[in-house]
Formats: C-alpha cells, structure tokens, sequence
C-alpha cells in the first residue's frame, strides 16, 4: 500500500554502512525520525543486513510508524562470497572483509540509481559512502553525514599537534589541555591518501552532520566542533536508549540471530540472582578478537578481583591463525569454573548488551571504548575500565578519563590500525596485573576516587535520560532538525 504523503511530510532515505557499530545507531536514527520526526523513513541495505533489524522495524510499522527497508541485492557471487555474507563482522578472514567492501563499493550504481529515481527530500548518509554527497547535490537536497562517533575524537583528530618529550604528543587549541603518547594516536595512512580525501571532501559537501551524542556529555567539544570546526551538527543521543523502549527491541538489537552459548532466560536469571552493582560487564565490542594469550590474562585478571562478571568473547571462526591449544584449554576450565561457582559468564557471539546494561546487577563496564558502547554504558550510568585498540578509541578514552572521568585507563600504550586482528603485541601487552587492579579499583565501594567516579556516571545517566524527553537538548535537537529540513523541502 502505497502511504498519502502530508504536505509537509518530510522523506528520508538512510543509507547504512554494513558494519555493526555504525548500522546499529543509524537504524536507531532512522526510527527515531519516523517515531518522533514524523517523517517518511526509508533505510537502504540488504536482505543478510535487514535480517538483523527487521523485527524493530516491523514492530514500529504496527504501531503507525512510516518506515522500511528497501532491499537490494548484495554482489556475493560476482565477488565470490558465500551467501549471506554482507556486512564486515561477520568476515572470518582478512582476504573476505576486503570482498565485503569492494561489495559495498559495487553497491553504489544500484544506491545512486535508486536516489534519483526516487528524489527524496534528505538523504542521511553514513561518512564511508563518501559519493552520496555529489548524488544530493546534483537532486539538490541536503545530506547529513552521521560517523558514529563522538565530537570530541573529531574534535581532537583535527587538532594541531605539537611533540615533546618523552614522545607525548600535544594536542593544540582544544577546550581541554589534552596530551597523548605518540604512539595512541590514529595513523591513517593505510587507508590511502585518495579514500581519506575523499572522506574529507564529501564532509565538506554536506550539509551537517547528525551525532550521537548530548550536550550534557560534551557541550565544549560540540561547540568547537559547530564554531571552529564550522559544521553545522545536531546531537540527537543517546540514540539507544531513545528508541529501545520495547524489551524486544532491547534483546534483539544488532543480532543477527546468532544462537548464544547462553540463553535470554538463563541471563536474565542470572543477573536477578545478583545483588546490585555487583557485576562487571566486559566487552570488546562488534569486532575485537583478541589473541588467545590475552585472553587468558584477562580471565586470571578477572579470577585474582574476586568479583562477579560477564564476558563477552566475540568468538569469530578464523582461517588465519594457528590454535594456542592450552590457553584455549585453560579458557574452557575457567568457564566451567566459573559458571559452576556462579562467579562469571562467558558469553560467546553476541550479548543482549542493552538489557545487560539496563540490569541493576551490573555496577561497572570493561570497554573498548568504542563510542556505543560507551554512550550506552553512560546511559546507564556505569564507570568504566577503558581498554582502547583501535579507530577513534584512545581519543574516546581520553574523554572518558579526563575530560568527564568517569572511566579510569587499563594501561593500553599503541593504537592498532588492524582491526580484523589485534596482534599480539598491542594487546597481550595488558598483564593480569594490571587488569586486577582497574577491575578492584572500579568495582570498589570503598576507594573515595571510585566512589566519586561512580556519583559522576550517575548524574551523566541522569542527564542522558533527560536529553531525550519532551524539552530536553536532543528532543530539541531533533525537532529544530526536522523543521529545518522541512524548510528546505523541494516544493512538488
Ligand atoms: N553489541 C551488542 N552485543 C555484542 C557486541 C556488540 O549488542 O555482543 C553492540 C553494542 O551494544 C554497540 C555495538 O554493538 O551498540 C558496538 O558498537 P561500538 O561502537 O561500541 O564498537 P564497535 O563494535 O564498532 O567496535
């Protein structure tokens, strides 16, 4: 049935990017422009990448909501994938997360097809589709770039550096005085000169860019991006919390029906059997896998704290790496031991990570940083172990640690440029020791630093969940972005 378009009905095409950690916030984004922009929503993907958010989609169709997915076919067999293998997290070899890309790539004819034919009035788009900001301004309408991060990483990527001594590196002109080890920051250069510009460029060819993000969290760096930077931005998080009201949508969220070593229920059991703040939730995020050496310190780590745990152990097949054989051993012991003393879950594949979050038993986060991860936890209101590796992450550990402190640093000293596989020597360089020690510190109702930590990620939670109601920053937020691209709106 084809919908009777209001007058003003504003029509907006998302455009994914076909990996977890940037799909999941957009499709929030997009349901929240049709939940509470009242627009016209149509997320373009593929039916392996479809399958991982249909039901929410289908869930706020029923409830009244204009919103779809329109489909088109990934190039698996032109590349020589197998079926279903459509999006980066679900590669099993750095050879088959390069074919998804050039996939991604050979998507662009049928994407740019399907925009101009269907004109709509906003395209947002995700900042790895770089060439949808010359098709929206030959149709002549805005596009919105949304990067998945945060505005102080984009903030402190962009700053002037100046080195010192001891190999720290300063960065200039931020809000914050903000140092980092030379050997934490981001070197982009494997990506080629050509691709970075081409990010750059088609940045500056938008019309602004949406962030999930809130003012209450980092109102300095949101203004030095909008007034030094000088790009228009609308924050409109926390995106997760927002449109995840529903316990479907809380348990289903980015999985792609990935059957777990735990079941919901158990998980659910368990957690209600814990008293509160009594739990650590650790994860490395979508991507992470690391080497079976660290593993094995991390569960020493773990063991030597004495407190309660889950782990998330993104368990990928691999066809690259030889098996550590006793450590894989020694991990299979640990999480019998620890499952059988009620001590910890091991949690392969894919955690319900929203509802673990949301669950009183959970008193701190072990994180990667990686920015959803951390404005989830925030929501919460969880302190944080921040355990960097990759992308943007140390900029991300730096604002948790210093800026807004609610998150206190492992002891991670090089950013890793491969994200496919962490090697051995960026991370098995974190010793049990030192995992203890974050662990006993965050986990701490005694130390007075830690129990200010955790008063400081209660009041951010507060004012999360208050970003998001009637009135609030990002409800404002979205509202001024919708009646601004109302007003731009092509006049049939
Ligand atoms: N996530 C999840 N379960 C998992 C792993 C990840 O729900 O087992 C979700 C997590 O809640 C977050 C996203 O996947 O929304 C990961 O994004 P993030 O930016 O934290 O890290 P990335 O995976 O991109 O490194």
């Amino acid at each position: 049935m084809a919908f009777e378009l209001e007058n003003d009905q504003l029509r907006v095409f998302f455009l994914p990017y076909f990996l977890a950690g940037h799909m999941i916030p957009m499709v929030d984004i997009a349901r929240l422009f049709a939940a509470h922009g009242g627009a016209d929503v149509t997320i373009v993907t593929t039916a392996a990448n479809a399958a991982t958010f249909q039901n929410s989609i289908d869930r706020d169709t029923e409830a009244g909501h204009r919103i779809r997915t329109h489909l088109l076919p990934f190039p698996s067999s032109q590349l020589g994938l197998p079926d279903g293998v459509e999006n980066k997290n679900v590669a099993v070899s750095a050879h088959m997360c390069s074919q998804i890309s050039q996939g991604i790539a050979l998507l662009k004819e049928p994407m740019g097809q399907l925009l101009r034919q269907a004109r709509p009035d906003c395209i947002v788009s995700d900042m790895f589709h770089p060439w949808t900001a010359d098709v929206a301004l030959e149709l002549g309408i805005p596009r919105l770039v949304f990067d998945g991060s945060s505005y102080f990483q984009f903030c402190a990527a962009s700053a002037a550096t100046v080195s010192g001594e001891n190999d720290v590196v300063s960065l200039q002109g931020l809000p914050h005085k903000v140092e980092l080890l030379k050997s934490k920051i981001p070197d982009w250069s494997g990506f080629g000169s050509s691709f970075m510009e081409a990010l750059a460029d088609s940045r500056k060819k938008s019309y602004g860019a949406i962030v999930n993000s809130f003012s209450e969290l980092e109102s300095d760096y949101e203004d030095h991006f909008r007034n030094k930077l000088g790009s228009k931005a609308w924050s409109l998080g926390p995106v997760s919390f927002w449109v995840n009201k529903d316990f479907s949508d809380k348990i289903e969220r980015g999985n792609n029906k990935k059957k777990n070593n735990v079941n919901n229920q158990d998980l659910i059991n368990w957690l209600d059997s814990k008293e509160e703040n009594s739990v650590l939730y650790v994860s490395f995020g979508s991507l992470t896998r690391l080497p079976t050496t660290q593993l094995v310190e991390i569960a020493h780590g773990l063991e030597a704290s004495g407190h309660q745990f889950i782990w998330v152990i993104n368990e990928k097949e691999t066809q690259e790496e030889e098996i550590d054989r006793s450590g894989a051993l020694f991990l299979e012991s640990f999480e019998e031991r620890m499952k059988r003393n009620q001590k910890g879950l091991i949690i392969r594949k894919w955690a319900p990570q929203l509802l673990i979050l949301d669950h009183p038993a959970i008193g701190a986060t072990v994180t990667h940083c990686g920015w959803n991860s951390i404005l989830e936890a925030v929501t919460a209101g969880l302190p944080m172990v921040t355990w960097p590796l990759f992308a943007e992450q140390f900029y991300n550990e730096k604002l948790l640690t210093e800026v807004v402190r609610i998150g206190v640093g492992v002891g991670v000293e090089r950013w890793s440029f491969d994200w496919w596989r962490v090697s051995e020597e960026t991370a098995a360089a974190v010793g049990r020791e030192k995992v203890e020690k974050a662990v006993r510190f965050v986990m701490s109702d005694e130390e007075e630093e830690a129990l200010e930590m955790r008063k400081r990620a209660k009041k951010l939670s507060v004012a999360a969940k208050m970003a998001v109601e009637s009135g609030g920053s990002s409800w404002s937020n979205l509202v001024a972005l919708v009646d601004e691209l109302k007003s731009l709106k092509i006049q049939p």
